[in-house]
């Protein structure tokens, strides 16, 4: 019997901390819905013939199939439709750009609020997660070697499909601990890094092999490895190279690149109340620009004990590229947004008196400019202009800065002819995910710079269809 459909014109309200308590921890903001609450938001969905939100998903999620399970309460059969597209629901449940995508699409979004597909996602999966005792079936080894560089969302991703399919697959990782920017940049508060390590347990219980402290390019070559015995190679190492802004000051003791700021807290587990974090702990933290990364950095300085934290961002709340949600969150924990302005200077302590004062060298400022928005540029956005005569200094004592990161250009300098375009990104063929070398794959940040989680999830996925297509045809 078809169900009578839910028309309220708001989703579902997300549960979630009060905001001056979780401003100083770093449990998870979202604390996700509730049976109930899923198969009520469930009913706004309206199973629509030509399923427009579908057309939004990059991995094209069959999302009114599985929102109809939530609706009769299956949400085992609900998991399993999502599973079939996208390997990593309870991570993407949360971090998507739901709203530029799927959601955006969403027909209940013309009148009202669109259906929380991310929300029912996020459900779906940590209701699975947390009900299912299935055994992960064996799959038989079909004889083939596959080397995964990087264990991000794209490695992770081509790892698994490949590992399903029978081959024997061995991710190298630089760092010491798996799930790359999943588990080093996002933090906590947002992505709980028990669902990255369970992610990376499922593939190990699949007879994935993860090597960790490898840095490929160092410890051993692309070449190299296949003097190993690997058929073939994914890269998926990411965009981790941060850039700068080139302004004096930007060497003084208290300035950090955003990812070095945000590995440092994660991976170093300043988030746990009795960790010892490397970590300044500052009293008045700038963050210089306005994305998602710098939201992350943002918040994770109040909430290792920072008073004021200000994200300078050169154009209006209008242009921030973050993502809205975590914007709100992060004004709703008293982030204060310094809108049309532009660092021109990080000011360091000096005393001339004495040279061994640990304090030389130490940020204790910010020289910055009001800025006012012109004629659109080459992006389309409206080009940030300086208001002659308004400079100002901010009183701060540690700057993250967080304006963008580039493909680090170790593998590329390392491997023969492996081609990469002017922003260091590999070149690869769209539909496959082939590199300019032989039986080289690649896929995710690494190709196309700092982009999104599921957009490094769908490219692992394509790579892995083409590595089995070239290795199961070896067989014939
Ligand atoms: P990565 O996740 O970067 O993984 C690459 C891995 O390769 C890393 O573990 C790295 O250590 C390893 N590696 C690098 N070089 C080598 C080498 N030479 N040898 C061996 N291993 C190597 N996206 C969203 O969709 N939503 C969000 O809310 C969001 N928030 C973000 C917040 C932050 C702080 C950051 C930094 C990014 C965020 N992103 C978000 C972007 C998203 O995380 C990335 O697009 C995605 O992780 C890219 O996946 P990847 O597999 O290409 O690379
Ligand atoms: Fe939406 Fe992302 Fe899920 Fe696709 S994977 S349905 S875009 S939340
Ligand atoms: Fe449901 Fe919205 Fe998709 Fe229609 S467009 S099927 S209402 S989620």
């Amino acid at each position: 019997m078809p169900f009578k459909p839910n028309m309220n014109p708001k989703k579902n309200p997300m549960p979630s901390q009060d905001p001056k308590v979780r401003a100083h921890n770093f449990h998870e903001v979202t604390t996700g819905y509730t049976a109930d609450t899923a198969m009520d938001e469930a009913l706004r969905c309206l199973n629509c013939k030509n399923h427009p939100c579908v057309s939004g998903c990059p991995v094209k999620i069959h999302i009114p199939d599985f929102i109809e399970k939530v609706k009769e309460g299956e949400f085992e059969e609900a998991y399993k439709i999502i599973s079939k597209s996208s390997s990593l629901p309870a991570v993407c449940g949360r971090v998507c750009p739901q709203e530029t995508q799927c959601e955006s699409k969403c027909v209940r979004g013309i009148k009202g609020e669109p259906v929380g597909i991310g929300r029912l996602e996020r459900f779906v999966a940590d209701w699975h997660n947390e009900h299912n005792t299935e055994n992960i079936p064996e799959v038989p080894s079909n004889g083939h070697r596959v080397a995964v560089v990087g264990s991000g969302p794209s490695g992770l991703t081509c790892a698994g499909d490949l590992a399903k399919k029978g081959y024997k697959v061995t991710v190298f990782e630089a760092l010491h601990t798996a799930g790359g920017v999943l588990v080093y940049g996002i933090p906590e508060f947002r992505l709980p890094k028990k669902i990255v390590q369970k992610e990376v347990d499922t593939l190990k219980a699949i007879g994935v092999d993860i090597e960790t402290n490898m840095v490929v390019g160092k410890t051993v070559t692309v070449d190299e490895l296949f003097e190993m015995g690997y058929e073939a190679v994914f890269i998926g190492s990411g965009a981790g190279l941060p850039r700068f802004m080139g302004i004096p000051g930007e060497s003084l003791k208290g300035v950090y690149s955003a990812n070095e700021f945000l590995t440092r807290s994660n991976l170093m587990k300043a988030y746990l109340d009795d960790s010892d974090t490397p970590i300044m702990k500052a009293k008045r933290v700038a963050v210089i620009g306005g994305g998602n990364v710098a939201m992350d950095a943002a918040r994770t300085a109040l909430r290792l004990g920072a008073e004021h934290v200000y994200i300078v961002y050169r154009r209006s709340m209008e242009e921030l590229p973050a993502r809205k949600e975590e914007v709100e969150h992060a004004e709703e924990e008293g982030i204060e947004f310094k809108l049309l302005c532009n660092p021109k200077k990080i000011l360091g302590y000096e005393n001339p008196d004495d040279r061994r004062d640990p304090k030389n060298g130490t940020v204790i400022g910010m020289e910055c400019v009001e800025m006012e928005l012109g004629e659109p540029d080459a992006s389309g956005r409206r080009r940030p202009i300086e208001k002659a005569g308004s400079e100002f200094t901010l009183d701060v004592d540690c700057v993250v800065i967080s304006i963008g990161t580039s493909p680090n250009p170790l593998i590329k300098s390392t491997t023969k002819g492996l081609d990469v375009n002017g922003r260091g990104g590999i070149i690869v063929e769209e539909e496959t995910g082939h590199t300019s070398r032989d039986s080289v794959y690649a896929g995710g940040d690494a190709v196309t710079g700092a982009a999104t989680v599921i957009l490094a999830m769908g490219a692992g996925k394509i790579a892995a269809e083409a590595i089995d297509k070239e290795l199961s045809g070896k067989n014939s």
